[in-house]
């Protein structure tokens, strides 16, 4: 176990502006104040947003299109997610009376509280001031309060005051992180209806799980801010790492032990004092370098095959977000792929733990477990059909 993170710092780490985002970037409504400033600082950028932005639009029209389902489950989850984005369910006020819990037991009651409200891993570690993005792009926090879709018309109470472009502080210290297991049997099914419907899910769920947490922590008399889906401040990713629910992977994605690649994050950040946990080397370094079965997998290509480079500082895989996120556009649906191939995305039972144990352990037999991985499971991908339930 390392008491250090696994990526590797090369040079200045500079903290990310979230206009540059490709969700920022394929909200933007073409025409609008936002869209005409970020294309002037960005003229290169114009061709790529306008495909990216005709993803998130052709979303809203499948209703019309006679994928009335698919709509249907977009609104279910996503805008519900929306709703819990109001400045008013992401932050507030703390409490004037304060509870006094050493850190460890505060560490304890705030673990088993977000794991009763459904997070399959709560690890807790600093909030570096580079993960906290730079700048505000993300919905649906701009003028006239207009995103791409509208999820809200005319803008929202509370948010009157808040701009794109806003420059971002946020002085907590800490971070509570959260990872929810999504189900298998669904994401496998590829880029399907039944991605969205399971992204869209476990995000709710972890939406809902950031919102509560933050409040039980206000209510304790301490600074707390939800980050979630549809309202973040900071990159959930390297707090994870930093936190040590898993990795950083070749495929982007935070790979833990436990859960594979088959989950999504929300966090909580607080000044409550609180014990951090360490982060983790479960030898994820050198296993990307043995194994590229999301690489090779990837219809979009988005995945790097061969090394690291160094983005902002940070030397790891870089995955090709536009590269990936045009692809769900061109198949109209949320990609699952490369997490479902992920030789460490399998079931929690003692055989796949007892794997995992030689894979962390053993590093002579991780080449041994790639070819294993594919002879048991297949190099290539091979799609769960969709249930019933689901079909049109
Ligand atoms: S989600 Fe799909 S398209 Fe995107 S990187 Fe993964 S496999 Fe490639
Ligand atoms: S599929 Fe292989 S290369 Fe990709 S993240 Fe998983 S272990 Fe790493």
């Amino acid at each position: 176990m390392s008491k250090r993170p696994t990526y590797e710092i090369d040079g200045e780490t500079t903290r990310f502006d979230e206009r540059d985002t490709v969700f920022a970037r394929e909200a933007l409504v073409p025409g609008s104040p936002e869209e005409m400033d970020y294309h002037e600082r960005h003229p290169e950028k114009r061709e790529v947003d306008e495909r990216l932005a005709r993803f998130i639009l052709s979303k809203m029209e499948e209703g019309a299109k006679g994928e009335h389902l698919a709509r249907a489950i977009y609104e279910s989850h996503f805008l519900t997610s929306a709703a819990l984005a109001l400045p008013d369910q992401v932050d507030g006020e703390p409490a004037e009376s304060r509870i006094e819990w050493d850190p460890k037991e505060a560490v304890n009651r705030i673990k088993e509280f977000a794991r009763a409200l459904g997070a399959d891993d709560v690890r807790i570690g600093p909030l570096r001031p580079e993960w906290v993005y730079s700048h505000k792009g993300s919905r649906p926090f701009f003028g006239e309060g207009y995103t791409n879709p509208p999820y809200f018309k005319g803008i929202p109470e509370g948010y009157q005051g808040a701009r794109y472009g806003d420059p971002i502080e946020l002085g907590h210290r800490h971070a509570v992180s959260m990872a929810f297991g999504q189900e298998k049997d669904l994401i496998a099914t590829g880029a399907t209806r039944a991605v969205d419907f399971e992204v869209g899910r476990v995000y709710l769920k972890s939406v809902v799980a950031s919102v509560q947490l933050a409040r039980f922590i206000r209510a304790l008399g301490y600074p707390a801010r939800a980050h979630h889906l549809r309202n973040y401040l900071v990159m959930l990713v390297p707090i994870a790492v930093d936190a040590g629910i898993g990795e950083l992977a070749r495929s982007g994605y935070v790979v833990s032990r436990t859960l594979g690649a088959d989950f999504r994050l929300s966090c909580v950040t607080t000044d409550l004092p609180l014990e951090y946990d360490e982060p983790v080397d479960i030898g994820m370094q050198d296993f990307c370098s043995k194994c590229s079965k999301c690489a090779t997998n990837c219809p979009a290509r988005a995945i790097p095959m061969g090394e690291k480079t160094v983005t902002r500082g940070v030397r790891k895989w870089k995955l090709d977000e536009e590269a990936c996120l045009l692809y769900w556009g061109r198949s109209g649906y949320t990609c699952g792929i490369c997490q479902t191939v992920c030789p460490w995305t399998k079931p929690n039972n003692l055989f796949h733990r007892f794997v995992a144990a030689i894979a962390v352990h053993l590093p002579f037999m991780r080449r041994f477990l790639v070819f294993g991985d594919d002879a048991v499971y297949g190099a290539g991908f091979r799609p769960k059909s969709l249930p019933d339930w689901l079909r049109e």
